[in-house]
């Protein structure tokens, strides 16, 4: 892709949103195949893709991907999965009689309610997939950019 092409409208990423959507499907099929290193990180390519994309997104998940997102950089890898196991064994039994939700994930700082959401990012869906397959080999650290990019876009909004 050069810079000459189409543009996501969303993230600004090479390719085009169509683009985006194909490579986030791609990504998914490999979350859900639950091998490492996609799998563990599914929540978090989940709340980065819903952060960039915000047109596709969820209404009212923006505050419990926000405090998952800084959870995850600030914690790491294995407290975040610890914590969505937990979430999730809720979610399935219903023995708490509730979702997992942003408290779930204290000490994220406020989440912003921009009037209008990044169009820009330092990281895009397509730096993580490299060529289009998401390679196992520095895929924590891509994702990792990513968050840190999604992050650091959305708190620029703030007042
Ligand atoms: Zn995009």
């Amino acid at each position: 892709m050069t810079g000459d092409g189409p543009r996501c409208d969303d993230c600004g990423g090479p390719g085009g949103a169509e683009w985006c959507a194909a490579l986030f499907g791609e990504l998914l099929t490999l979350d859900y195949s639950r091998r490492e290193p996609w799998g563990p990180l599914h929540a978090v390519s989940v709340a980065c893709y819903h952060f960039q994309h915000p047109s596709r997104a969820v209404s009212g998940s923006g505050p419990f991907y926000w405090s998952l997102l800084h959870f995850y950089l600030r914690e790491g890898r294995d407290p975040l999965i610890a914590v969505t196991q937990r979430a999730r064994r809720y979610n399935t039994h219903r023995t708490g009689g509730r979702k997992p939700g942003p408290d779930d994930f204290p000490g994220a700082p406020p989440f912003p309610s921009p009037a209008a959401p990044p169009a820009v990012y330092d990281t895009t869906i397509a730096d993580v997939a490299v060529g289009g397959d998401f390679p196992a080999e520095g895929f924590e650290d891509r994702v990792r950019s990513w968050a840190t990019a999604t992050l650091s876009a959305w708190a620029a909004t703030g007042p």
